[in-house]
């Protein structure tokens, strides 16, 4: 099977908003103004590596738009990081923001290189010198990054302090999210993925007509967004009867204690071998009859071949990508809901969102208070989404990008272009 999304994921991209522009009958200028990012920095960066040899890294930062807001959107290193990706996920970062609301648009940034092959110290030095090669177009008002694939509250840490220090700040920390507590971090941001997933499963179930309490529950993937999502829809009271991971995908129809769940695969970093357990492989995790389906891994996961064989009634996609075009118009015909990536797994920029808030007022918020506020942010964007999809008469996807498209579309038009 050809693999858009990963062989070229700016053509994807540019795809979706060709089909959004033709659904919302979009002006062509707009149309022109979003199928480019408003500006793409590419750095080339010398690091001093502890053999005493120099590597150069090149690094990227794109910058989709900045309409509605501070451009907004993590940093990934990876030895695959294309500038045709970093761009991409850009603008998915501005629907992102504009879906639930929120004032931001959309960034990516990336450096080609292989992490897990250097050390901390040769890290630390690609980081300040990425932090220092694109600190002329970032900061607490104009673009603020956040972790991605292989980067962290370390990563964020050293950009925060090399960006104060060139500034001659005491501390920016409003210039980056994703940083860890002692430096302005927020709580609940570990958990927000998970949680503002599982708020929004709660809103498709009542769509559905489904009562959390008989509901029962697959995750493939039990890394950070599946874990969270598992024990908060354990919460509502669905039972979860089937998860993986990369070693393999264990099933019990009478359901798993998802705390007991964590506890072993720290224990013994997998969930296989869980005692009680009946060992299954991933096309039968899939296509397990289920309530609610959470893809918590990797892309393209549901395809033309298990699609039509998905029993579930809700899709919640916490991985990005997790559905091709193909299965999603399978699912679609099947009346299954799917709560699409970029509204599924929007609770982690948004509580980036109440970090930077939190930052540029200098204030610390309760748990309490960054939950009660992802709910009501994700509950509001969740109907918004419906409603489209609804009016629109297309599928969750589509009616997201839409929504997003025209959110951003008016703020293009209000602001009028200059000179
Ligand atoms: P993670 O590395 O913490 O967890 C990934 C999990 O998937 C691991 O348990 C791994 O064992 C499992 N996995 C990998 N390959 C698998 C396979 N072939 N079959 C079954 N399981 C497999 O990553 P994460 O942060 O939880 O991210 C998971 C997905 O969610 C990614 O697509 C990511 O882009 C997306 N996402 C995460 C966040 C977040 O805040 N963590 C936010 C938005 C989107």
């Amino acid at each position: 099977m050809t693999n858009e999304v990963n062989d070229n994921p700016y053509q994807m991209a540019l795809k979706q908003l060709d089909e959004t522009a033709r659904i919302l009958n979009l002006d062509k200028g707009i149309h022109k103004i979003l199928a480019k990012p408003k500006r793409v920095l590419t750095v080339s960066l010398p690091v001093k590596m502890d053999d005493g040899s120099i590597e150069v890294f090149t690094g990227y930062r794109s910058q989709h738009n900045d309409a509605r807001g501070p451009f907004k959107g993590g940093i990934r290193y990876h030895p695959q990081v294309t500038i045709e990706e970093v761009m991409a996920l850009s603008m998915w970062m501005t629907w992102k923001c504009a879906i639930v609301g929120i004032p931001l648009g959309g960034g990516k940034g990336g450096i080609i290189c292989d992490p897990k092959k250097m050390s901390i110290t040769e890290l630390e030095r690609l980081t300040r010198r990425y932090a220092y090669s694109i600190s002329d177009i970032i900061g607490p008002y104009t673009d603020v990054p956040a972790p991605d694939v292989y980067t962290g509250g370390q990563e964020m840490s050293w950009i925060m302090d090399t960006y104060s220090t060139l500034k001659g700040d005491h501390g920016q920390p409003g210039v980056i999210t994703g940083k860890p507590i002692p430096i302005g971090g927020s709580l609940g941001r570990t958990e927000a993925t998970g949680r503002g997933l599982s708020f929004t499963v709660r809103e498709a179930a009542k769509k559905q007509n489904i009562s959390m309490n008989t509901a029962t529950v697959v995750v493939q993937g039990f890394g950070n967004a599946g874990q969270f999502a598992a024990q908060l829809v354990e919460e509502q009271g669905a039972k979860i009867i089937a998860v993986s991971d990369t070693q393999g995908a264990i099933l019990n129809k009478n359901g798993f204690s998802v705390n007991d769940l964590i506890k072993f695969k720290k224990e013994n970093k997998t969930i296989k071998n869980f005692p009680g357990s009946t060992e299954v492989s991933n096309d039968e995790l899939l296509t397990t009859d289920c309530t609610i389906l959470i893809p918590a891994a990797l892309e393209n996961q549901i395809t033309k071949e298990n699609a039509s064989r998905i029993s579930a009634e809700i899709v919640a996609e916490a991985a990005n990508g997790p559905t091709t075009p193909e299965a999603d118009q399978i699912l679609y015909d099947n009346k299954i809901l799917v709560i699409p990536d970029v509204l599924a797994n929007s609770g982690g920029v948004t509580v980036s969102y109440f970090e930077w808030l939190q930052n540029l007022r200098r204030e610390y918020w309760t748990e309490k208070e960054v939950n009660d506020r992802l709910d009501t942010i994700m509950t509001r964007a969740f109907e918004e989404v419906y409603q489209a999809h609804e009016s629109y008469n297309t599928n969750m996807r589509t009616a997201s990008i839409a929504l997003a498209v025209n959110r951003v579309a008016e703020a293009i038009q209000l602001r009028g272009i200059w000179p």
